[in-house]
Order: structure tokens, then sequence, then C-alpha cells
């Protein structure tokens, strides 16, 4: 079970939706243009959201630093 956080820095998150496409577990979803990370707790710590963000707005405490 994923233990970790994922925090979203909505200064630089633009409401593309790239995360939400490519999340496996339908982890993040997009409220008034901005990602939020819902289903955090179903995280498979993949790591692929954190490399799709075009702004880096994405910081999952499970996939290192920048
Ligand atoms: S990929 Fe990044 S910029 Fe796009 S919606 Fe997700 S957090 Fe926001
Ligand atoms: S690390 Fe993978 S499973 Fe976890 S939120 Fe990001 S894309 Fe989804």
């Amino acid at each position: 079970m994923f233990s970790g956080t994922i925090e979203i820095d909505k200064e630089k998150c633009d409401g593309c939706g790239e995360c939400v496409e490519i999340c496996p577990t339908q982890v993040y979803e997009l409220k008034k243009g901005k990602a939020v990370s819902t289903n955090a707790q179903e995280c498979i710590e993949c790591c692929a959201c954190v490399e799709v963000c075009p702004q880096n707005a994405i910081t999952n405490s499970s996939c290192g630093g920048g």
C-alpha cells in the first residue's frame, strides 16, 4: 500500500491532464482546471506522472528529487 505523499504545486499546474491520462491506477483527476491526487492511496510508485508533467508540478515522495 502506498504510504508516501503526492503533492501538486497548484501554481505550476496548468491543467493539461497528462498525469490523469498516464497514471495506471487513476490517482489523478482534474478539478477546476487543476490536478488533484484524489486516489493517492492507489499509487504503485511507477513515477510516470512525475516524468510526464510538463510543468514539473508533481512531487511524489517515492520518486526522488528532480
Ligand atoms: S501533468 Fe502536471 S500540469 Fe498537467 S494536469 Fe498534471 S500536474 Fe497539472
Ligand atoms: S507514480 Fe505512477 S501510480 Fe503513482 S500517481 Fe504517479 S503515475 Fe500514478
